[in-house]
C-alpha cells in the first residue's frame, strides 16, 4: 500500500470525457446554501442514461407492446423491437448468435441464480469461486453447491498458480464462477487465462460482468456471462444472461409459465425452445429495448477511448487519494491498473460521516457501506471471517450494528477530472479535521 504523501498527483492529461450522460452535472443543494453540479462519483452503483438509451425509451412509449403473442401492428413492431435488442446484446457480448443466445432477465443477481437453478447441480457438486465476488455470484451458489474458494490476500487480488491449484484439487469442478472486475477495489481478475486453464480441464466458466461490461470487453470465451442495464447506461431493471442455447435446451426452465411453453394440458406440459423458454411471462420490453441500444452505443463509443479515458481517471483517483494524509486505499498497490475505482477509509472519521460529508459540503455523490461483497471487504480490512483482525495494522471502521464498512468512488464514461478533483479536495478537507 502506498502510504499517505507516497504518491504523486499523475497527470493524466486532462481529455474530455467520452460521452455526457442524461441529468449529469445538475446542481445540488450544499450545507452552505451553494448548489453545486453534481459530481457523480457512485458509477459502479448504477449509472445515468446515455442520451441515446433516454430517446429510445422515449422514442418506444407510445407504441410499445405484448411481444411473440400478438399480431397487430404495435405487437409486431415491438416483437421485432425486441428480438433485435436480443441481437444486440449477444453481439455486445461478443457471442455467435447461432450457438448463443440471451436471456433477458431484471439483473446480473438474477441471472446467476437462473444459471445457479438451471444447471442442475448436486449439492455435492463442487463450484470454484473467489473471495472476490460479489453477493450475486456468492449466494445463489452457496445454494445448490459445494463451493471451493480461490482466496485472496490483503491487496485483495490472487494469481493464477492459486486458480489452477483450486481447478485441479478433488473432486474436480463442474464451474468456476468468477468476477469479470471488482466492485470494491476495480481489481482485474485474470478472466481470459482462468478461462483457459478451466476449459483445459472440461470446466466451464460464469464470468459475472457487471462491472466489466461498461468498461472493457466481455470475454467471447466465457461459457456463460451475466451483466446488468443500470450498470451500464441504461435504467433498471433488465440485464442479461448470456450463454450456448443448448445449455438451456432441456430440463425445468427457472420460471414456469406463459410464453415458455408450446403447449399445455392440465396435467402436462410441452416446454419451447431457448430463450422465450426460459422468459416466461412478459417481458419487460422497454428495458430490454433500453439495454439493447446501450449494447450498441457503448461500443460505438469506442473500446480504445473508453480505456484511456479509466486510466487518466484511475490513476488520478487512485493516486489522489494515496497521497492525502490519513487517508488508506484498500485493495492492489497503484502500480497495478483498475478500473476507475477506489475504495478508502480516512483515520479518525466514520466511513458514514465521511460520505455524508462530501455529499453535503461539496456536491459529490459516493457510496460507503460494505458493498454488498462482504467477505472481500473483511480481506481487505485484514480482517479474518469471524470479524477480528488478522493483522495489526488493519484499521476498520465499523458502523452501528458492528459492521466494517469504507468509503467506495467510482467513474464512468462521464466523470470529469474536475469530478474527481471535488472529491480530492472534499477527502482533504474530510480528514484534515471537523469543518
Ligand atoms: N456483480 C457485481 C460485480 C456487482 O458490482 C453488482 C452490483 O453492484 C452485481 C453483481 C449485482 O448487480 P445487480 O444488483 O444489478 O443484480
Amino acid at each position: 500500500h502506498a502510504a499517505a504523501g507516497d504518491a504523486p498527483l499523475h497527470d493524466p492529461g486532462s481529455g474530455p470525457p467520452v460521452a455526457a450522460l442524461v441529468g449529469q452535472g445538475l446542481p445540488v443543494p450544499c450545507l452552505d446554501g451553494v448548489r453545486r453540479p453534481y459530481a457523480d462519483l457512485d458509477a459502479a452503483a448504477s449509472t445515468s442514461a446515455l442520451p441515446a438509451v433516454a430517446e429510445r425509451v422515449a422514442d418506444v412509449l407510445p407504441w410499445y407492446s405484448s411481444v411473440h403473442r400478438g399480431a397487430g401492428h404495435k405487437s409486431q413492431l415491438a416483437t421485432a423491437a425486441y428480438e433485435r435488442a436480443r441481437a444486440d446484446i449477444l453481439a455486445f457480448a461478443g457471442r455467435d448468435p447461432d450457438r448463443d443466445t440471451a436471456i433477458l432477465c431484471r439483473n446480473t443477481t438474477e441471472a446467476v441464480n437462473h444459471l445457479a437453478h438451471r444447471l442442475r447441480l448436486d449439492p455435492a457438486d463442487v463450484v470454484v469461486s473467489t473471495a472476490v465476488e460479489h453477493h450475486a455470484n456468492l449466494l445463489p451458489w452457496a445454494r445448490v453447491a459445494t463451493r471451493r474458494f480461490v482466496e485472496c490476500g490483503l491487496e485483495g487480488t490472487f494469481d493464477l498458480a492459486a486458480v489452477v491449484a483450486a481447478l485441479d484439487a478433488r473432486p474436480a469442478a463442474r464451474l468456476l464462477a468468477v468476477t469479470g472486475a471488482s466492485n470494491i477495489t476495480g481489481w482485474l481478475p485474470p478472466v481470459g487465462a482462468m478461462i483457459a486453464e478451466a476449459h483445459a480441464r472440461g470446466v466451464p466458466v460464469l464470468v459475472d460482468g457487471a462491472q466489466r461490461a461498461p468498461h472493457l470487453p466481455l470475454p467471447p470465451e466465457a461459457d456463460f456471462v451475466a451483466f446488468s442495464g443500470h450498470k451500464m447506461y441504461a435504467p433498471y431493471g433488465a440485464g442479461a444472461l448470456i450463454g450456448p442455447r443448448d445449455a438451456f435446451a432441456d430440463g425445468e426452465p427457472f420460471l414456469a409459465g406463459g410464453g415458455a411453453v408450446e403447449f399445455v394440458s392440465l396435467d402436462e406440459v410441452i416446454w419451447t425452445s431457448p430463450p422465450e423458454r426460459e422468459e416466461a411471462g412478459s417481458p419487460n420490453v422497454l428495458g430490454a429495448l433500453a439495454l439493447g441500444t446501450a449494447a450498441a452505443e457503448l461500443p460505438a463509443l469506442g473500446w480504445d477511448r473508453i480505456a484511456a479515458h479509466d486510466r487518466a481517471l484511475a490513476q488520478r483517483l487512485r493516486g489522489g487519494l494515496a497521497a492525502i494524509g490519513g487517508v488508506r486505499l484498500l485493495g492492489p498497490g497503484l502500480e497495478v491498473a483498475t478500473l476507475p475505482i477506489a475504495t478508502f477509509l480516512i483515520e479518525g472519521v466514520p466511513h458514514a460521516l465521511a460520505a455524508a460529508r462530501l455529499s453535503a459540503e461539496f456536491g459529490v455523490g459516493v457510496r460507503h457501506g460494505c458493498f454488498c461483497a462482504h467477505p472481500y471487504l473483511q480481506r481487505l480490512l485484514g480482517l479474518d471471517a469471524a470479524g477480528t483482525r488478522r493483522f495489526r495494522d488493519a484499521a476498520v471502521d465499523r458502523d452501528r450494528r458492528g459492521r466494517p464498512g469504507a468509503v467506495r468512488a467510482s467513474a464512468g464514461i462521464a466523470t470529469t477530472i474536475q469530478d474527481v478533483d471535488r472529491l480530492l479536495e472534499g477527502v482533504a478537507a474530510v480528514a484534515s479535521g471537523p469543518p
